[in-house]
């Protein structure tokens, strides 16, 4: 099968032919449809964040499941699936307690470097975030899948297996947003972008979108944004305290910065809730005021939107269904695989929202 390859971080994919193994007894192939280049893989290609190379990056992928091993009873060939990265064992005390995106279990959460899944010339290759879906088929666990209905189309599906889940779970599950709460949002990409239209269907009374690029701020718009802050034009915060004088209930970060951080925190009212979902990179620490803690002031990180994937992703389909959840919109092209490269750098130059890599013939 055809997979995009990362040889040398900072370099472009290299797009190849690579073995995939057969089944493990709780594994399942699947047969790629689409895969949403989602800015993550960024960090991974640009070695922001450490991964074994080579590699093949792309965690965003929906498709149609081809076999699968002996012990696998929840899915058959045909199904229609999701990938998630957060796959889960079901049984350690994160996945009991619901919080299974932290499960760390290593049968199911294989450490980097150790699924032997992929090879090319007879050389490992790794798989990367327990998916690597860059390529015309995925090897995971049965854990790493969740079966959607097969009247949703697949290209707007792989969206749910990332940033929509991402930026839906911030809201609904990290951050808990209320009818009638305020929410700001920091950075409108695919994630942002996602989170600003969960808050909408949440009942939010303002939503204050900021970002640096008045088109991305207009699109917000489109999802349910309520007043938009153009980063460039001024101090946000103050932008935002025009806003909403006290502050909001709910900052979101989206992006991953030290700065826009800080602002988060800075944004919310006494008692409010700051939630970092951007990847900040190793190293970088964030600097708060302390007396801020006495207001009652809370910051706290989201992980992959703190989701229960197998529950989260039918009912987004079901609320994109009913129009009420936007992904039509969210993809801005879609390309082979072959150019996936273009669509690396469209996403570098920040201006769009989602470059989806779809697969001719896969239903
Ligand atoms: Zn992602
Ligand atoms: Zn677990």
């Amino acid at each position: 099968m055809l997979a995009a390859v990362l040889e040398r971080t900072g370099q472009p994919l290299v797009v190849d032919e690579v073995s995939i193994a057969s089944p493990g007894p709780r594994e399942v192939l699947v047969r790629t449809a689409a895969v949403g280049i989602c800015h993550s893989d960024l960090h991974f290609i640009d070695g922001i964040y450490p991964c074994p190379l080579p590699t093949v990056p792309g965690h965003e992928v929906a498709g149609v499941v081809e076999a699968v091993g002996s012990q696998v009873s929840e899915f058959k060939p045909g199904d229609h699936v999701i990938g998630c990265l957060s796959v889960f064992c079901g049984h350690c005390p994160h996945c009991i307690t619901g919080r299974l995106v932290l499960c760390a279990t290593p049968d199911v959460k294989l450490p980097p470097g150790t699924a032997k899944r992929l090879s090319r010339g007879g050389e490992h290759v790794n798989q990367l975030l327990q998916l690597s879906g860059y390529a015309e088929q995925i090897l995971v666990h049965e854990h790493a899948l969740v079966k959607i209905r097969p009247d949703m189309p697949l290209d707007r599906a792989a969206l749910i297996g990332c940033a929509v889940m991402t930026g839906f779970g911030a809201v609904v599950h990290s951050a808990g947003v209320r009818a009638g709460e305020t929410v700001a949002v920091i950075g409108c990409g695919g994630i942002g972008l996602a989170a600003i239209n969960a808050a909408y269907v949440a009942g939010a009374s303002r939503i204050i979108a900021v970002d640096r690029i008045p088109a991305k701020l207009e699109f917000a718009r489109s999802l349910g944004a309520t007043d938009l802050i153009d980063a460039s034009a001024g101090d946000p915060v103050a932008q935002m305290r025009e806003i909403v004088p006290g502050g909001v209930d709910h900052a979101f970060e989206a992006i991953g910065l030290k700065q826009t951080t800080e602002q988060a925190w800075q944004m919310i009212a006494s008692g409010g809730t700051a939630t970092v979902i951007g990847m900040i990179p190793p190293g970088v620490k964030v600097e708060l005021h302390g007396p801020d803690f006495l207001r009652e002031k809370k910051i706290q990180g989201s992980l992959m939107g703190s989701n229960r994937f197998r529950v989260d992703a039918p009912r987004i389909i079901e609320l994109y269904l009913q129009g009420r959840i936007k992904l039509d919109e969210l993809i801005s092209q879609r390309i082979p695989l072959a150019r996936i490269n273009e669509g690396i750098e469209a996403l570098r130059d920040g201006n769009i929202a989602r470059t989806v890599v779809t697969f001719d013939g896969v239903a």
